[in-house]
């Protein structure tokens, strides 16, 4: 079970607002966050149903195919990975430790990658390869689900809360907590990507899908699509700056491309009085910490954003 811990804040005191932090960030050493909670139910059927291993999909410094990687190596599965881009990016940092842990890399153009959800693409990959279980880019699938419900039973073990604070990137994070939510808290979700609305179709098919006849009566969840501070991946050295100080704050590590962005959407929300007096918020820290690595290597961060993460890094492993 992930730890559960208070953070305290000026602003959080002046608006009487109490907020907690699910760190799932800490969740294992290296498949952090929500990767490692959706690829448990992946893994386990691949397992039972004695496949060779699993197939997916994902850009350069994927935190899912650096977490697929690992956890394939853990449970004796092969990992192949269709990758968004050029062989060169195999010394990068996830990369490095992905192939470190035996990733099959597959190199695609933009224009492959874009077919990685269409029947045909999938039909020809699952030919090629028959006994590899395909899993979407993200892990965000049916057998996803199950993973997130431990999460929300080990919250309403831990906690009693009204909102629950998460990023979304592809909905299946989001998908699985409202499935095993049951309607007991508001869901908020925070869209990471650019004209992010259709995430809500996503979710809601994902929600459909699950065994769970009711699913179409959720109506306790909000995606919110106004804090992706530019789209996937973008952020400002401002923005960098308010984490760094977030961080010197309450103890606690971000990253800027998923939970920096729930902490800025915090901070921007509470600002606005979005939240009554009184509530008490969970935010769900989904981990994605070693994207940090690639971020440091392309020189997106600005130095103080370095300094207040550095004890936090993970050091890079070396390619033969
Ligand atoms: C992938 C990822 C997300 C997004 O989760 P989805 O299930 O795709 O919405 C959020 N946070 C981190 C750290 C991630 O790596």
């Amino acid at each position: 079970m992930s730890p559960l811990q208070i953070i305290e804040h000026p602003l959080f005191k002046a608006h009487q607002i109490e907020v907690y932090i699910k760190r799932d960030d800490l969740i294992h050493p290296i498949i952090s966050g929500n990767k490692w909670r959706k690829l448990k139910g992946n893994l386990s059927y691949a397992k039972a149903k004695g496949l060779k291993g699993i197939l997916s999909f994902g850009g350069a410094y994927s935190n899912h195919l650096h977490a697929l990687a690992y956890a394939c190596q853990q449970q004796e599965l092969a990992a192949k990975a269709v990758i968004r881009g050029e062989p060169e990016y195999l010394t990068n940092y996830t990369l490095s430790w992905a192939m470190h842990w035996g990733l099959e890399p597959i190199f695609v153009d933009r224009q492959t990658y874009r077919q990685r959800e269409q029947a045909e693409y999938l039909a020809a990959l699952a030919t090629q390869f028959p006994d590899y279980l395909i899993v979407p880019e993200g892990g965000s699938n049916q057998l996803a689900l199950s993973g997130l419900a431990e999460l929300v039973e080990e919250l309403n073990q831990q906690i009693s809360f009204d909102t629950l604070m998460l990023p979304v990137g592809s909905g299946g994070t989001i998908a699985g907590i409202i499935n095993a939510d049951q309607c007991q808290h508001q869901i908020l979700g925070i869209a990471v990507l650019k004209q992010a609305d259709y995430l809500r179709n996503n979710i809601n098919q994902l929600l459909s899908t699950s065994q769970n006849q009711t699913a179409k009566t959720f109506n306790n969840w909000q995606l919110l699509t106004e804090f992706h501070r530019g789209g996937y991946g973008k952020f400002s050295d401002q923005d960098c700056l308010r984490l760094a100080e977030f961080i010197a704050q309450t103890g606690v590590p971000f990253e800027p491309i998923y939970s920096g962005k729930i902490v800025l959407a915090l901070l921007d929300l509470i600002a606005q009085g979005y939240f009554p007096a009184g509530h008490k918020i969970v935010l769900l820290h989904t981990g994605g910490l070693q994207g940090l690595g690639g971020q440091i290597e392309r020189g997106l961060l600005p130095n103080e954003f370095i300094k207040a993460v550095q004890s936090h890094l993970p050091s890079a492993p070396q390619v033969q």
